[in-house]
């Protein structure tokens, strides 16, 4: 693994800012990858890395994911993210001292870098951070935390309609197949749409107990989560952890669509042309798990009433379908059609900027 200096060097976002936290001895890294389109926004993540290179590393990745999905939805943000890279669990005063100390070095950017929960965080940590800076989103005008699970399962529900549309050619989910990876946040409200909408859902959960449980409610049948990859459906919507799809899980997949809310779904970027071959359309995760930041930037320019805010996510249906119709049209794959549309939005974003012409 290279040091922390030569993974700085090699990296090609804006900014890097370190700090080793000594109480607790938690590397904090903020990466501002990109600010063409606004500030640097994304969440704050906490765990327990194996060693510090390996936290920024993970810091470094979800910022470029960051500019892409910002990029992709058009809207007025960059791409960033904070990893609190802990060395061992820490006890709650320690981890509410590290969240102040935390809240002072986002202060100190003066606006550079805009954050909320993610994995390892809540909204609780939040609140508390946002005691030392402003640069906290997630709550609405009254300061009430607002819950982006709904908004991403919306999402995710809209990418699916337009998929289904492209490849069934009727954008109706009654009587498809969908099996839901992961039944927590974002998959329970999924599974309970599409439930809604007549689908017939396969769910998987490392959780036997959660799985059984919205099983039961929604006449669901109930698959291993390792089984998964062989089982027979329409959508697989991975909506637990990342690279779920990989060059071992490929070849035995057996659904025709791919669009789930986890974020880095691929194990690389040539899964993209690995499941293109299979015939497999995948909706690229930085669009159709958008809802829940495009939410939270929504709430930053002052709309929020949640009719309004499920509108605007909505709009993720439409960035779907046309991804996936040029996709076909100039016979790329559905990653490459998405990552064409960010450089394209970054491209605008840049020539507006520069100075004109003496
Ligand atoms: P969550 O922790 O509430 O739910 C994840 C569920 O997946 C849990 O029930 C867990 O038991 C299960 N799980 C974990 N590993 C599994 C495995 N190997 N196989 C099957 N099930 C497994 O998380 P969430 O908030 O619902 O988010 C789900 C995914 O969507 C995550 O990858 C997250 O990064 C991504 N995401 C979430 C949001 C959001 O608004 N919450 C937004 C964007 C992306």
């Amino acid at each position: 693994m290279p040091t922390l200096d030569q993974l700085v060097a090699s990296w090609d976002g804006n900014a890097v800012v370190m700090r080793f936290d000594a109480v607790t001895g938690t590397w904090i890294f903020i990466c501002l990858h990109d600010n063409t389109l606004g500030a640097s926004t994304g969440g704050s993540r906490m765990a327990v890395y194996p060693s510090p290179e390996d936290g920024l590393v993970d810091a470094m990745r979800l910022s470029e994911g960051m500019t892409n999905k910002w990029a992709a939805v058009d809207l007025p943000f960059g791409g960033g993210k904070a990893v609190l890279a802990l060395q061992r669990p820490l006890s709650d005063d320690e981890r509410h001292g590290l969240l102040y100390r935390y809240g002072d070095l986002v202060e100190s950017l003066q606006g550079a870098f805009r954050t909320g929960e993610d994995l390892g965080t809540s909204s609780d940590d939040m609140l508390r951070v946002a005691e030392r800076t402003r640069h906290v989103h997630g709550f609405d005008s009254d300061g009430n935390k607002v819950d982006p699970s709904p908004f991403t399962a919306h999402g995710v529900l809209s990418g699916m309609r337009a998929a289904v549309e492209v490849v069934f050619g009727s954008p109706s989910l009654a009587g498809r197949t969908v099996l839901v990876e992961g039944v927590g946040n974002v998959g329970t409200r999924l599974a309970e749409k599409l439930n809604q909408e007549g689908a017939s859902l396969i769910l998987a959960d490392i959780d036997a107990e959660r799985a059984q449980s919205a099983a039961r409610r929604l006449q669901a049948r109930i698959v291993a989560p390792d089984e998964v990859a062989g089982i027979r459906c329409d959508i697989y919507a991975p909506c637990a952890i990342g690279a779920t799809v990989n060059r071992m899980t490929i070849p035995t997949l057996a659904c025709r669509i791919i669009a789930g809310s986890a974020n880095n779904q691929l194990g690389e970027s040539g899964d993209a042309e690995r499941l293109s071959e299979r015939g497999i359309v995948y909706v690229p995760d930085f669009i159709i798990n958008a809802g829940g930041a495009m939410a939270f930037a929504e709430i930053d320019r002052d709309l929020d009433s949640p009719q309004e805010l499920f509108s605007a996510v909505a709009r993720i249906g439409e960035t779907t379908g046309t991804i996936l119709r040029e996709a076909i049209d100039r016979s790329e794959t559905t990653l490459a059609a998405a990552k064409r549309r960010v450089e394209a939005t970054l491209a605008r974003a840049r020539a507006k900027s520069a100075p004109a012409p003496a």
